[in-house]
């Protein structure tokens, strides 16, 4: 199937709800026969940008990594989806510029909601000082001003924040969904 490649941005929080956003989107698409590829910020580290730190310097390097292999893919047809806490704005738009058919969604929850859900574990390290330079706590985080996509996780479900999404692509003109969905 012939489409348009798309870069689908979720920057966010830890906890926000990036990755199981994303994992549903992603399982939509490919039941609709999309073609889709997945950079998930967490699995990336592991090899792509694997030995990079959380400084600004090596955050930013990680992203413009996943930043190319997304332009990559992009400008071939495929729907990339980017799940990475992706803090500093200016990076992020750097690499929307360079890409074009991008696509960001700021997946938004209060950090109280985050912590309050702490799924791996981590703000609870961080508070306690064993993890340095955490988004949120003691590292910053520079969120989006003009959004494609907004998805409120405090006050959504799951469902409504998918369907954000898949509404927003449409209506972006990347993707056409079934009419009863
Ligand atoms: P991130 O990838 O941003 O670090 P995760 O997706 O790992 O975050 O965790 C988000 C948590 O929030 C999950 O436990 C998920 O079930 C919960 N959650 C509650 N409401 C939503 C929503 N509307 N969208 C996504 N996640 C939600």
């Amino acid at each position: 199937m012939e489409h348009k490649g798309v870069t689908i941005w979720f920057t966010g929080l830890s906890g926000a709800g990036k990755t199981t956003i994303s994992r549903e989107v992603e399982a939509r698409l490919r039941a609709q026969g999309y073609k889709v590829e997945v950079l998930d910020g967490d699995v990336v580290r592991t090899h792509l940008t694997k030995g990079l730190g959380y400084s600004k310097e090596d955050r930013d390097e990680n992203i413009r990594r996943i930043g190319f292999v997304a332009h990559l893919l992009t400008r071939n047809g495929v729907i990339v989806i980017v799940s990475a806490i992706s803090p500093y704005r200016a990076i992020r738009d750097e690499i929307r510029a360079k890409i074009g058919n991008f696509v960001e969604v700021y997946v938004n929850a209060p950090l109280e909601v985050c912590e309050a859900r702490d799924v791996k574990g981590l703000y609870k390290k961080a508070r306690a000082g064993e993890i340095k330079m955490f988004t949120g706590i003691d590292d910053p985080y520079e969120p989006p001003l003009n959004p494609e996509i907004e998805c409120r996780t405090d006050i959504e479900t799951l469902e409504e924040s998918v369907e954000k999404v898949l509404r927003g692509l449409e209506k972006l003109g990347y993707i056409s969904l079934p009419v009863v969905s």
